[in-house]
């Protein structure tokens, strides 16, 4: 579904005032999967917001408008309604008591202007106003429903919550999926599932990243929940397949998680060795409850000494090939599984950054060892930005690696 907002008022094209109603009707909308396509601001002028109504009511299915339901002679919304829908105006006699009443409660006198508060355009119906005098208004404008909320925020809001909201999300149900990938930079993910990214179709798919995780969101609507669920589902696992190896894990899964679960079901056991990340990848595996099941523990080993003491990587091989390199990374990794007697082992050693980089060896280059049951293998890699960046990027990359290892037969 599709929204245009239309915000009333001489107050807002003069730049008196801020729209703000236009922003917050948007997000709440946008969390029904609804999309809004345009924003207009209009001045109090009947002819000007009678051609806007019947643009956006042309434009979209749902059209939203915000003030100038007001008792003044400049709130004109009403009668520009009226007209758009080629109607009068009619009291309605149930507002014209709830204006009464709001009065008399207060203990103030209602003025003749605050009762044309109650007319209402004949085809239209009122929006009862839960904090305020004016009601809003509601009607069929072509194909498109339309709502007329009044300008002062506090209003609006409370109107749109009580009254609106239930209504249109009584019509779309909604359904979320999140599809999380690591290994692939937000474009080629973009781009592996490009066909299915229409911006109008449903579901609608959106690809967000975060530290080397890309994750491609899907938002389904339906008649019903049930029905919005499943469409959701079924391109979940749409994407899933397109994505293959990349994709790790669904909705609330994190890597860690995922590793510890693959690790859990084969009943084996990891242990790491740390160099540049300093025990961030121990910290990110004992992130998950219950850990201990497969995680035996980690070795930081951040001086050349902690690593030929702790892990028995050979002095000469630090001093032949440095400590960011293959081989020392291979040798972490063993010196883990022997030293902790597990059946995998990860070993980490790079170049974080900011200074320390040379010509071969860059700034962001960071081995990962990953030994196993059967086989082991070393991966490279030269990871962008800052310091922290790295460490993290290092981290998650050692943990896909594991993963892809654990998956392999
Ligand atoms: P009232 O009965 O208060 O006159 P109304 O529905 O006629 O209500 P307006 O006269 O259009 O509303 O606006 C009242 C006040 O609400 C404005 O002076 C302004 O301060 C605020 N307002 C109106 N529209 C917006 C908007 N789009 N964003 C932020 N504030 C707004
Ligand atoms: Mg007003």
């Amino acid at each position: 579904m599709h929204a245009v907002i239309i915000a009333v008022g001489d107050e807002l094209t003069s730049g008196a005032v801020v729209d703000t109603n236009s922003a917050y009707l948007a997000a709440r909308l946008g969390e029904l999967g609804i999309e809004t396509v345009r924003h207009e601001t209009v001045g109090d002028d009947v002819p000007a917001l009678i051609e806007a109504i019947s643009r956006a009511a042309a434009q979209a299915e749902l059209v939203i408008i915000t003030g100038g339901l007001g008792p003044t002679p400049d709130d004109l919304t009403r009668q520009a309604l009226a007209s758009a829908l080629g109607t009068k105006l009619v009291e309605d006699p149930r507002q014209a008591r709830r204006i009464e009443e709001f009065f008399s409660r207060r203990g103030r006198q209602m003025k003749p202007s605050n009762r044309a508060q109650a007319l209402v355009p004949r085809g239209a119906e009122a929006i009862d106003n839960d904090c305020g005098t004016a009601p809003g208004l509601t009607a069929t404008v072509g194909k498109a429903r339309l709502f007329v909320l009044p300008g002062p925020p506090h209003e609006m809001r409370q109107m749109f919550t009580l009254r609106v909201l239930p209504e249109l999300s009584a019509e779309t149900a909604l359904a979320t999926r999140l599809v999380h990938t690591f290994g692939a930079g937000e474009s080629d993910v973009a781009e592996a599932i490009a066909d299915l990214m229409d911006r109008r179709a449903n579901p609608r798919l959106g690809t967000t990243a975060q530290a080397g995780v890309v994750t491609v969101r899907i938002t389904a609507r339906g008649p019903d929940a049930q029905a919005a669920e499943r469409l959701a589902e079924k391109t979940a696992e749409l994407v899933r397949a397109r994505l293959g190896e990349l994709a790790f894990g669904a909705d609330g899964e994190t890597l860690p998680a995922v590793v510890g679960s693959l690790l859990r079901s084969a009943g084996q056991t990891l242990a790491v060795a740390e160099s540049c990340t300093g025990g961030l990848l121990g910290a990110l595996l004992t992130e998950t409850p219950g850990a201990s099941e497969y995680f035996l523990g980690g070795v930081v080993a951040y001086a050349n000494e902690a690593k030929a003491c702790l892990l028995d990587v050979p002095q000469e091989m630090l001093l032949a090939h440095g400590a960011v390199s293959e081989p020392v990374a291979e040798h972490m990794a063993a010196g883990a599984r022997r030293c902790f007697g597990a059946e995998w082992g990860i070993g980490l050693t790079g170049i974080a950054g900011p200074t320390g980089g040379s010509k071969e060896k860059p700034l962001g280059l960071v081995y990962i060892a990953v030994a196993g049951p059967r086989a082991g293998a070393v991966h490279r890699h030269v990871f962008p930005g800052t310091r922290e960046v790295v460490r993290r990027r290092a981290a998650l990359a050692a943990l896909n690696h594991l993963r892809l290892a654990l998956k392999r037969p």
